[in-house]
């Protein structure tokens, strides 16, 4: 099938801008003539956007992208959303940075290669010989490739003995890493998307995933369109598209849904809808402080969250309470969906291990269609960020900085001297940049983020990247990204289809992008950079022997085989035949693993193993169901700032807009932030359609056009981020959860008035 961009453009917003396009989508603007033309060649990638990890062909002609299609073997089945089927002029934009530059006299200059890297090698080189390894940082994406973090984290880690290696990641997933380590001792989801054509209940919570991951939610909705008795939950305080398909919208005062998952428990209890038979088999019952009692201490616990006295904090009735609770224990699998309206918070690891109590409490999970899901907010951020250890306080395949022998473990298998890992973890994410503020790290290499856009309350922030005395090397592939505006020096790196390697999506699918085309300019991939780097710093050759992304790759599998983890048998071969191979893989003739944790599926179970299920990131193989109260979130409404400001994303724009706002299609469905406000506040505050709205916090203020609507609920305004002109983190909350350090980006106090 070939649509013309009218068409496509039809057919986006007839379907609530939920795109299946099983066929070839003509490039739009530039390579508009080339309609007509067939690519010279199609090859295997993935989409650059959300943790979906759509599987993409790309379609080459003359050496140059034209056009993109769905994989129709990767679990999209050929399904792109209208961001991911937009994607290759973001290529061609006018805004590619081609050519390293240096900033002098406060501009960016034109430099060589040489020049460039000269310069960042001897403020490196100056920090650690004045501070030494702890003034040093590494901050990158989950939008890198896996052996680009891989290979950045070792450099670091093992090269420099700075474990000051921090990224993006640490602001949408590390409550999500918390909740599961908590739980079961292992990060990473057990199920995947093959459980959503098995489910009979959906329980989406903290997410918008028709808008987020847009393609995903086509197979829920395709779901209960295939069956009308699946049932669909959806916990939000706005009436998103995703409530819209919803049986039960349960809509809340914001912060409280810890209360409400804890009621959930409180009702399937007194329902007789537990399952003791997993649960005395397989849970552990922990208190808050981490002792382990037994069952009866759990239903004391719950007595604090009758449904009647949650409704009181939470604005949701006894009976929906009641109802919801009574639909996820009884269905024959519920599989529960989150992001980051969970994540963001400073409650965030125990939102987590909450939902995840449900399940374990009902036995509603290792099962087809049972599963507690993790939904992942960037391409990568799994199988690049989390998996190899790219944040300051991990090592790969789910190793940690504190445990001897951990890093042992590593030291001995990269074939460095015992002692070489410092033992300190280093900073977490909002930790780091207090510290580059602060003077205190001297030199940081950005690599594929957009920083000064993307964290919270970020006036402080952008402060610190002005100092003279610190230094700040960005790899960035668009001269309009705002953290262009504080570098010291901007280098070129390769983008997407211009380079190999692997995305890990959100079901521990590890997918291939080949290269399609050769880099524009004097692009280099960030292998090449960071490689190039290493050996001007004169890292120990040990630490990188590597000449291709395929030997970083390799390296990878080895030291993931003596894991739980286990890449082994997804080699650069399979990958390049196979159209994504999920983990744990021990063997080139493993097919991968749908379900972790569950004898017959994961390979880290033995066969004549005891027990169904073996929870094995544990000591005694059971995961843990803990008792986390309600709290309060950091910074309530009160008299001087009495409404909720949250954030997130909007259909047709990724993250910062940096790719997205290149796309006229895209830019034009959404020009400009705005804020969304319920009909009753507007009329409270006398704000109509499209006026303007003045937006404070105790941070800043900003002025946003106002949609008013029935999505938000009274008391609680919304704002899109992508903006660059209009950056709403100017006005959030950089408080962070104790456990993940993850923001809590979601809830801050707010006044609003029309101007
Ligand atoms: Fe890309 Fe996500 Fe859309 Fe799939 S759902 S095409 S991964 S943006």
């Amino acid at each position: 099938m070939k649509l013309t961009r009218r068409e496509m453009l039809k057919c986006a917003a007839a379907s609530s801008a939920i795109m299946a396009l099983n066929g070839s989508l003509p490039m739009l603007k530039g390579a508009m003539a080339a309609e007509a033309a067939e690519p010279d060649k199609w090859v295997k990638s993935v989409c650059r956007f959300c943790g979906t990890g759509c599987g993409v062909m790309v379609g080459v002609k003359g050496g140059k992208v034209v056009t993109v299609k769905g994989d129709p073997n990767n679990h999209n089945q050929g399904f792109l959303c209208l961001k991911g089927a937009l994607m290759p002029p973001i290529v061609y934009a006018k805004e590619r940075v081609t050519k390293p530059y240096i900033r002098k006299n406060g501009q960016l200059q034109v430099a060589s290669w040489d020049e460039a890297m000269d310069l960042v090698v001897s403020k490196f080189k100056t920090a650690l010989k004045d501070h030494g390894p702890t003034s040093i940082a590494y901050y990158g994406s989950g939008q890198a490739l896996t052996e680009e973090t891989y290979l950045a984290s070792k450099m670091w880690k093992a090269g420099f003995r700075s474990n000051n290696v921090e990224g993006n990641p640490r602001l949408c997933m590390a409550s999500a890493v918390g909740g599961y380590v908590t739980s079961f001792g292992k990060d990473e989801p057990c199920g995947c998307y093959d459980d959503i054509d098995a489910a009979t209940c959906f329980f989406i919570i903290g997410s918008n995933m028709s808008e987020c991951h847009p393609v995903l939610f086509k197979r829920v909705a395709a779901r209960k369109q295939a069956d009308p008795n699946v049932k669909i939950i959806v916990v939000d305080p706005r009436r998103t598209n995703t409530a819209r398909i919803a049986d039960e919208h349960v809509s809340f005062v914001p912060g409280t849904d810890l209360a409400i998952l804890n009621a959930m428990a409180y009702v399937i209890i007194q329902e007789e809808l537990d399952s003791p038979r997993f649960y005395n088999k397989y849970v552990n019952f922990m208190t808050n402080d981490k002792k382990k009692v037994d069952f009866d201490a759990y239903v004391k616990f719950l007595e604090d969250y009758t449904p009647e006295k949650v409704e009181k904090i939470s604005g949701v009735s006894a009976d929906q309470i009641r109802k919801i609770a009574i639909m996820f224990a009884s269905a024959s699998g519920t599989m529960s969906f989150w992001c980051m309206g969970l994540n963001q918070r400073i409650r965030g690891v125990w939102a987590n291990n909450l939902v995840t109590n449900l399940h374990l409490l009902t036995g509603q999970i290792g099962k087809p269609g049972a599963t507690n899901f993790s939904l992942t907010g960037q391409p990568n951020a799994c199988g690049g960020v989390r998996d190899t250890g790219g944040l300051c306080h991990l090592l790969p395949a789910g190793r940690l900085i504190k445990k001897p022998a951990h890093r042992a473990q590593l030291e001995k298998q990269w074939g460095l001297k015992p002692g070489t890992i410092a033992p300190k973890p280093g900073l977490h994410t909002i930790a780091l940049w207090n510290a580059f503020s602060e003077g205190k790290i001297k030199a940081m290499f950005v690599l594929c983020t957009n920083p000064a856009h993307s964290l919270p309350n970020v006036n402080m922030y952008t402060e610190g990247m002005e100092r003279k005395d610190n230094f700040m090397v960005l790899s960035e592939p668009f001269m309009d990204a705002e953290t262009v505006k504080y570098c010291d020096v901007l280098l070129p790196p390769a983008f997407w289809c211009e380079k190999r390697g692997v995305y890990g999506c959100s079901e521990r699918r590890y997918s291939l992008l080949m290269q399609s085309v050769e880099p524009m300019g004097e692009c280099k991939s960030d292998i090449d950079i960071l490689l190039d780097f290493g050996r001007r710093m004169g890292i120990d050759p040990k630490v990188i022997p590597f000449e291709t992304v395929d030997d970083v790759w390799n390296e990878w599998r080895e030291v993931s085989s003596t894991t739980p983890y286990n890449f082994m048998g997804i080699t650069r071969a399979r990958q390049e035949k196979e159209s994504g191979i999920r983990w744990p893989c021990p063997t080139e003739d493993h097919p991968g693993t749908k379900r972790r944790y569950v004898r017959g599926e994961d390979p880290n179970i033995p066969k004549d193993y005891k027990n169904k299920y073996k929870f094995y990131g544990t000591k005694d193989n059971r995961a843990r169901l803990w008792m986390r109260p309600y709290a309060p979130a950091a910074e309530e409404p009160d008299q001087e700032y009495p409404m909720v400001l949250t954030t997130g994303r909007v259909i047709d724009h990724w993250h910062t807009g940096t790719m997205t706002m290149k796309v006229p299609e895209l830019r034009r469905s959404f020009p400009k932030a705005y804020v969304e406000v319920n009909v009753d506040d507007a009329k409270q505050h006398g704000i109509k359609n499209g006026d303007n709205v003045e937006l404070v916090t105790r941070r800043d203020k900003m002025v946003f056009q106002a949609k008013v609507s029935d999505v938000c609920r009274p008391g609680l305004v919304f704002v899109p981020w992508y903006d660059k002109d209009l950056m709403i983190n100017k006005l959030t909350l950089n408080a962070f959860d104790k456990g993940s350090k993850q923001p809590e980006y979601k809830i801050c106090a707010v006044r609003i008035a029309k101007v």
